[in-house]
């Protein structure tokens, strides 16, 4: 029978260690602070909001909310950042996106002090998780995968691991992570020529291409891992990039849709500010 990876007992278990990390830094007179700046009133951007001011308040860290408008003008955006970045009280940045077409990404990405860069948006820090031996921060979604990983024991060494999608945000780094714990990687895209052999032949598949049930039964092989990372509404419901009908049928355990890596990406964000509020102290 598949056994369900659900993301809650992983959170918890990182909430746990932040709580415990944030008492110790509290009688250094230290509170972990992550600031996050939201352009406008999107629905998923309020709610990912809402859920990592619930997750850092439970375990005493802080958040600040900068909202600003749907036109804001690049200079205004690059003065808060660099004034977030000069706040010794702040810790770490968040920055959600996509953000409105008149603002140049790219220069955001550069000004973000890599020290506070939470989810991993500057080339710095994206250099250092690629060139440097260790993980240190990484973008929040392929480090709850990781994360999703240890909790349950999964073994990466010589392991062969397939990542459908190559995004900056999720597949790349993540790949990376996988390359560095010793698996073997295979990375897919649009361009990839046989989509089902790559991903059946893995022992671990992990899917994040955000396209609802794009891994189906020809894609999976029996007592497979599997993770799906894909977000994708259909017929109302959220769902995943993987199959859950044909996953049943043959995979040993997979992550659900909803709660599996989304449930574990806020509890992720409060480590590396808690991480680096350590490191800034
Ligand atoms: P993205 O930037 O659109 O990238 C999608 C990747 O998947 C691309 O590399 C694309 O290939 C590949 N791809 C798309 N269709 C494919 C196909 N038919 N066959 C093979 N590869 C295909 O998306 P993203 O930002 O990485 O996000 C991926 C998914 O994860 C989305 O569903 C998103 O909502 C979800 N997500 C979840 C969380 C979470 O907390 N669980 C967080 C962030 C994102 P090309 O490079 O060739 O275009």
């Amino acid at each position: 029978m598949m056994i369900e990876l659900r993301g809650a007992p992983v959170a918890a278990a990182i909430s746990e260690k932040c709580r415990i990390k944030t008492e110790q830094l509290a009688a250094k007179g230290i509170t972990p602070k992550l600031a996050i700046i939201r352009v406008g009133e999107k629905k998923d951007d309020i709610s990912y909001e809402k859920n990592a001011v619930k997750r850092f308040s439970a375990v005493n860290a802080e958040t600040e909310t900068h909202i600003l408008s749907e036109d804001v003008s690049q200079n205004e955006a690059e003065e808060l950042i660099l004034s977030l970045n000069s706040d010794r009280s702040v810790h770490g940045i968040l920055i959600l996106r996509p953000l409105p077409p008149q603002i140049n990404e790219e220069r955001i990405k550069r000004l973000i002090d890599p020290a506070k860069d939470a989810d991993c948006m500057c080339y710095e820090t994206l250099g250092e998780l690629t060139a440097s031996r260790d993980i240190g921060m990484a973008p929040c979604t392929p480090l709850a995968v990781m994360e999703i990983l240890d909790h349950y024991g999964i073994e990466l060494t010589g392991k062969k691991v397939t990542v459908v999608g190559r995004s900056s945000v999720v597949g790349l780094p993540l790949a990376v992570m996988l390359i560095k714990r010793n698996a073997t990687v295979t990375v897919c895209h649009t361009k990839t020529l046989d989509l089902s052999r790559e991903c059946s032949d893995a022992d671990i598949l992990i899917a994040a291409a955000g396209r609802a049930g794009i891994i189906g039964a020809d894609c999976i092989s029996e007592g497979q891992i599997l993770i799906d990372v894909g977000i994708n509404f259909k017929d109302g419901k959220i769902c995943g990039d993987i199959d859950h009908d044909a996953a049943v049928l043959k995979a040993a355990a997979a992550t659900p849709v909803p709660g599996g890596v989304g449930a574990v990406t806020t509890s992720v964000l409060l480590k590396q500010t808690v991480d680096s509020a350590s490191k800034l102290c």
